[in-house]
């Protein structure tokens, strides 16, 4: 048993950054496997308090490295099921911030932790040091937890086997979610636990709308909300339907409005850009427009390259988190993808223009099987042009004007030129060139231009006498 160390713990802490050159330890990230994983068992099965570690402890560590990193929370109570394990999950990420000199971000198996060498001059010596204190804080801050034991995974061996335990637990979570749907049920569940460094962030999760960090589906909000109802997770009442397309109901506009502060009084489910939802900043992926094209693209944290419109996942988070509501970006669960009701008001699949290999394939299930091959990948597209090239050759929706499966209602024109007269040059050079052989298939390749866009030009040259 590790010697009893009280290290400084605070809710004041959290948020907290450790920089690369304050690393003692880095655990999980980009670098290497890392999860989080709360299971329930009986009281008997629960060792009160017991810190297991499955490998080389903290001091055994070598200084600056990046090692693979696991947390196997084990917890029991009279009120405990299962539907409040990502509950307790959630917390994770709060409580353990709280240790000063301990950075904890993202959740699942996308955690990434950072211990400072603050921590080791502090006295810590092994996991043992943090996690009892860590436990304890989970005891108070959650009274329905009556046991609690932890095993921490150092070994890439032992976090391989631990991850598969985990994403089986993970997919039997989101598959449950998956079956249920918002007309099925009279209430939703708000949760503003990330309003600690977003604090305008309002969360509200339905069946169809699922939380944008992954972490807290709508049966998780309702175990939260039932034991403990003081708590970060509380109902919203399915009342004051306003749009059903959008998704906007006058009891979460009136809970965006108390819980942002009056920030924001109003916030749709279904929609993109007219009251999006808040994004709190630890989304699983982030949609980003591009007028360019009138589509929207979808990245996710793994992607670490610069997406078509130049920009990286880490620029655009933090430019749309905060809870913040910004128009043109979205934070979003991986679960939304798999909804009916995917951002249905701006034509749902039809709208997504862009998104990785990796992600793609991973919710290949949820896509709508017309659009599977008409999204680009970084395969098809890395910039602006050739994801227009793209757009064009496989007759992508938003080139003329995308109809939204919801109600098969308009709700784009279409790619347009604000001024043909640009493209006069280019237009008149092809038409001499193709002896007023025109062809569709060299007008989208060689001058990146729709058909639409091609006639608006010919028809501006025409007005203008230049064509007869
Ligand atoms: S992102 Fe939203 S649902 Fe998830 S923990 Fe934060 S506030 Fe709760």
């Amino acid at each position: 048993m590790a010697e009893e160390i009280v290290l400084d713990m605070s809710p004041m802490y959290e948020g907290e950054r450790v920089r690369k050159e304050e690393i003692w330890v880095e655990m999980g990230g980009p670098k290497a496997n890392g999860f989080e994983l709360v299971v329930s068992a009986e009281m008997d099965e629960v060792d009160d308090g017991k810190v297991t570690v499955k490998g080389p402890d903290l001091s055994e560590i070598e200084e600056g490295s990046t090692i693979p990193f696991g947390l196997i929370y084990k917890v029991a109570g009279e009120l405990i099921e299962t539907d409040l394990e990502a509950i307790i999950e959630r917390r994770d990420h709060e409580l353990l911030s709280y240790v000063h000199g301990l950075m904890h971000l993202n959740q699942r198996d996308t955690i990434w932790m950072r211990a400072s060498k603050d921590l080791k001059k502090a006295g810590a010596t092994s996991f043992e040091n943090i996690m009892t204190g860590v436990m304890k804080l989970f005891k108070a801050e959650l009274p329905f937890i009556e046991k609690m034991e932890v095993t921490v995974l150092t070994t890439q061996e032992a976090v391989t086997e631990g991850l598969e335990q985990a994403h089986v637990i993970y997919n039997t979570r989101d598959e449950r979610a998956k079956g249920l749907h918002d007309d099925e049920v009279d209430v939703f569940y708000g949760c503003t636990l990330c309003q600690s460094f977003a604090p305008t962030s309002a969360c509200c999760v339905t069946p169809d709308r699922p939380s944008l960090c992954g972490a807290i589906s709508w049966f998780d909000g309702r175990a939260a909300a039932k034991v403990d109802p003081e708590g970060p997770q509380f109902p919203i009442p399915k009342e004051g339907l306003i749009d059903e397309i959008t998704g906007e109901y006058e009891s979460i506009n009136k809970m965006v409005e108390e819980r942002s502060g009056g920030e924001y009084n109003r916030m749709a489910m279904y929609t993109f850009f007219e009251a999006p939802h808040t994004s709190c900043g630890c989304f699983e992926t982030i949609g980003f427009y591009l007028p360019e094209v009138d589509g929207i693209g979808i990245v996710d944290r793994d992607f670490t390259s610069p997406t078509p419109n130049g920009l990286p996942f880490s620029t655009m988070a933090g430019q749309a988190g905060g809870g913040k509501q910004v128009i043109g970006f979205l934070g979003m669960g991986i679960l939304y993808y798999f909804s009916s009701k995917f951002i249905q008001a701006d034509g749902g699949w039809r709208r997504i223009v862009w998104m990785p290999e990796h992600l793609k394939e991973r919710v290949k299930e949820g896509i709508d099987e017309d659009m599977l091959n008409k999204i680009a990948t970084e395969a098809d597209a890395t910039d602006i042009n050739a994801l227009k090239k793209f757009l064009l050759n496989v007759d992508h929706p938003v080139v003329d004007g995308v109809t939204r499966p919801v109600d098969d209602k308009q709700i784009t024109e279409g790619w347009t030129l604000e001024d043909p007269s640009e493209f006069e040059a280019e237009v008149i050079a092809y038409i001499e060139e193709s002896g007023g052989d025109l062809d569709v298939d060299v007008i989208k390749e060689k001058l990146l231009m729709s058909e639409g866009q091609f006639m608006q030009v010919v028809e501006y040259l025409q007005d203008e006498g230049i064509l007869e």
